[in-house]
């Protein structure tokens, strides 16, 4: 069955459906994006991430494509003409076409793309050992709070993990051990410190706020594991007891090479596998995903 997508009023196979090279997206990364999962029917967050959208458009004075209500019924209806159940959902916003010129033009329509996918999460064999990741400077502008789509930094870096045999690259900020780890290229990074204490970098502009993070934090806290909300450095990570990664789709995932070498005794620490526990029981999935 050919994949459908809807692109601004119509549904059309992806091979035919498309957007004008004048479109902003394409020219300047003028465009946001969003990237959420249905597991069992259900749309998991639906209200953080359609907040993000709302917040991403409204730092960059982009119009709502419309209203949010009409929103989730293309994408429910993109996910039924795709037969999927669950899914992978992306939606796309750029301010629209217009001749190319820098400034926002006066009046255009933003474009709406919205495509599905079969929804793929982290392997069994994955969940047990733990994923590597290497580190790599973070090369990104300052606003890494808007989920834009000028991600040609987070490509480069997610492309070099790749090359090392490596699921995700955690970027780094500064020089030497006192350089901190932001996130990863499409991931938040987290650590159990040398004291126990569960870490991830602030919601500051220097990190996108990941849905997964700020619900990972609200189930931690409701477990009464001490947990703080502060960067943690290159020097700090050497030491830690435990790493994880969080996404919308990487869901709660152990962290257990950095750089080559073992975190602590190279497998999924108790904090780690209590949090995937957590998670994936809000997600509806069996507790052991
Ligand atoms: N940071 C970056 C740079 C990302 O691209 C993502 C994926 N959207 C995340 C963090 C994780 O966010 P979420 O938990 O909302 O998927």
């Amino acid at each position: 069955m050919a994949r459908i997508a809807y692109v601004d009023g119509r549904y059309l196979p992806i091979t035919a459906a498309s957007v004008s090279i004048e479109d902003r997206g394409f020219q300047f990364a003028d465009s946001i994006y969003e990237v959420l999962k249905r597991i069992n029917g259900r749309l998991i967050d639906a209200d953080r991430h359609l907040a993000r959208l709302r917040r991403s458009l409204g730092e960059l004075q982009i119009a709502q494509p419309c209203s949010e209500a009409a929103l989730l019924r293309i994408v429910q209806e993109t996910l039924a003409r795709n037969a999927l159940k669950d899914a992978l959902i992306y939606i796309q916003v750029s301010r629209g076409a217009a001749p190319r010129n820098h400034p926002f033009p006066a009046s255009t329509r933003p474009t709406l793309v919205v495509t599905v996918r079969r929804l793929s999460l982290p392997s069994q064999l994955e969940r047990e050992q733990g994923a590597g990741v290497v580190t790599a400077p973070d090369q990104r502008w300052g606003r890494c709070d808007i989920k834009s789509t000028g991600l040609l930094p987070n490509v480069l870096a997610k492309q070099e993990a790749q090359q090392a045999g490596a699921r995700e690259a955690w970027l780094v900020s500064g020089e030497g051990t006192e350089a901190v780890v932001t996130e990863g290229s499409s991931t938040n990074a987290w650590i159990v410190d040398a004291a126990g204490v569960l870490r991830t970098h602030p919601a500051t502009p220097a990190i996108l706020g990941g849905v997964t993070r700020s619900v990972v934090l609200e189930l931690a806290r409701a477990e009464g594991i001490a947990v703080e909300e502060r960067a943690f450095t290159l020097g700090e990570l050497a030491k830690a007891r435990e790493a994880f990664l969080t996404s919308a789709t990487s869901l709660v995932l152990p962290v257990t090479r950095i750089d080559g070498r073992p975190v602590a005794n190279g497998m999924p620490g108790e904090t780690t596998r209590r949090l995937m526990a957590c998670y994936a029981e809000r997600c509806g999935l069996p507790a052991h995903r």
